[in-house]
């Protein structure tokens, strides 16, 4: 998409720290970290929210989920653990409207909510 911020990621239009990158899926640091370890694991095709998922993408998302057993294996976070957030629409937080899985680790996270 044109006017996507991670898109542009995607596309090196912009800057970003990449800690992981194959032929679909793309991770690399959150500019505004809220842990030590912040990280944005995103699939490559344009997916605006997790409510827009097909079918189809099933394989893609379970692609990501190992993806970030990697990234916390590679950053060492795997013993002591870490948590996975996806935001999705206005209730739910989002503010880039491209899928993506946030990667927090590297602290005793706070806010749990659930
Ligand atoms: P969300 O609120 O779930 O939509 O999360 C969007 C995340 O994208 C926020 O944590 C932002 O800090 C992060 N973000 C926005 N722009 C960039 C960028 N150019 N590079 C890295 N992370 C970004
Ligand atoms: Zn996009």
């Amino acid at each position: 998409m044109e006017d996507c911020i991670f898109c542009k990621i995607i596309k090196k239009e912009v800057p970003s720290q990449i800690v992981y990158e194959d032929s679909q899926i793309i991770a690399f640091k959150d500019i505004q970290p809220a842990a030590p370890i912040h990280i944005l694991v995103i699939p490559k095709k344009h997916i605006p929210s997790l409510i827009n998922l097909n079918k189809e993408d099933e394989l893609l998302v379970g692609q990501i989920y190992t993806v970030i057993n990697k990234i916390a294996e590679d950053l060492k976070i795997k013993e002591k653990g870490f948590r996975v957030i996806v935001n999705c629409g206005k209730d739910g937080g989002q503010e880039v409207e491209h899928l993506h899985f946030h990667l927090l680790g590297g602290k005793q996270l706070g806010e749990k909510i659930v």
